[in-house]
């Protein structure tokens, strides 16, 4: 089976180390990365484009196993959708990564989910329902629920199952557009099976959370989520695959022509 990792994370500028050979051990052919770590929840614009250029510079190292998420903080309105539409066109990264500088359901997202539209691009969303500690913008279930309802062509992947996944499941199932992620510690085999249950399993993607997280049990929790062949072959991989194979990097299309 070639595995995609579709959460992965840089530990500073570059992959963890030991990645690609714990990679080419357990059969994960691509790592789909973002930044995010370190540079706190609401980094200035100058951080994150180059947290983005140290991400550039690890796919370029490692074209054949790394693809990548553009980060923004969508506070930086213009600045920040020029950094994305560099990073998609000239750069060839593959997505947009949301965190938790604003939710993402506010209108200051909206232009980012827009222009990832026109890519055809995933968006991974970082959401979370905690018990205490809930971040101001952190967004929920809730909020990527509303993000999919006002865009129902963005292709939106909500990560970590939210955190609480029988109320996060059901809020996004009405919404074919959103995907969700098996990373996060709270998740294990049954949830995997819930989600693959209720939303099929083309709509539920493989991720770790590496570096903050062991490959080898992300790959194992969703060994043991008790899906047939056909099932764990889209989760694992299959259903990125698809994803990434309907990206464009070009200017020219419409909305229209991309979907
Ligand atoms: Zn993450």
């Amino acid at each position: 089976m070639n595995m995609i990792d579709a959460h992965v994370h840089l530990q500073g500028a570059d992959l963890a180390p030991g990645t690609l050979a714990e990679g080419d051990r357990l059969g994960v052919k691509l790592f789909v990365c973002c930044t995010v770590v370190g540079m706190g929840y609401y980094p200035k614009f100058e951080a994150v484009s180059k947290s983005n250029d140290d991400l550039y510079a690890v796919m370029r190292r490692h074209p054949e196993r790394v693809a990548g998420y553009c980060y923004v903080n969508p506070r930086h309105g213009k600045a920040a959708l020029e950094d994305f539409r560099r990073r998609i066109e000239d750069q060839r990264m593959i997505g947009l990564k949301l965190w938790v500088a604003t939710l993402c359901d506010d209108p200051l997202v909206f232009p980012f989910i827009e222009q990832a539209i026109t890519y055809n691009a995933p968006i991974l969303i970082h959401a979370w329902r905690k018990t205490v500690g809930q971040l101001p913008y952190e967004s929920t279930a809730e909020h990527v629920a509303n993000l999919a309802r006002r865009y129902p062509e963005a292709r939106i992947i909500m990560a970590h199952m939210a955190g609480k996944v029988e109320s996060a499941i059901n809020l996004i199932e009405p919404y074919p557009n959103v995907y969700t992620d098996t990373s996060g510690s709270p998740i294990g085999g049954a949830e995997v099976s819930i989600a693959v249950n209720r939303l099929g399993a083309e709509r539920v993607l493989f991720g770790s959370d590496l570096y903050g997280a062991c490959l080898a049990s992300n790959i194992g929790k969703v060994l043991g989520a008790g899906l047939s062949r056909e099932q764990l072959d889209l989760v694992m991989g299959g259903n990125m695959e698809r994803l990434l194979g309907g990206v464009s990097h070009g200017t020219s299309q419409t909305r229209g022509i991309v979907q």
